[in-house]
């Protein structure tokens, strides 16, 4: 059995985004070589996300909103976690949108279902952030 390992770094200029990764994980199956087995993407941060849903704006634009009613940044002083910071709702944010994904891989490919995309999500973002990257199989 082989296995690779990679971090891909991210530094989103606003405090949320949506990114699709899946051109980089792709990149990351090729460097590889390997042809069947799983890949893992996590984000090594504990308040970003690593999902698995469509590429659609608009659906990007409701999960901003929804994650806000149920996590709102402000007012920043009505989370506990939010003394000498203000990111407690990136951690929830982070919660919702889980850590990580696995993907198949046959025949050298990610072995997706319809319209299936896998994206990182940022909750606290103006600074640099990893996400692991790591394919075991042959
Ligand atoms: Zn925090």
């Amino acid at each position: 059995m082989n296995s690779y390992r990679k971090e891909l770094w991210f530094e989103v200029p606003t405090r949320r985004a949506f990114i699709n990764i899946t051109p980089d994980v792709d990149e990351c199956l090729k460097e590889s070589g390997i042809k069947e087995g799983l890949v893992l993407v996590n984000a090594m941060h504990i308040t970003a996300s690593v999902f698995i849903n469509d590429d659609e704006s608009g659906l990007h634009h409701d999960y901003d909103l929804w994650l806000e009613k149920l996590a709102p940044h402000e007012p920043v002083n009505q989370y506990r976690h939010n003394v000498g910071e203000d990111n407690a709702d990136a951690h929830m944010k982070r919660q919702l949108m889980g850590r990580e994904v696995v993907v198949a891989i046959t025949d050298g490919r990610l072995d997706f279902g319809t319209w299936e995309q896998i994206f990182y999500g940022e909750f606290d973002g103006r600074r640099r952030k990893r996400v692991l990257v790591k394919i075991m199989g042959e």
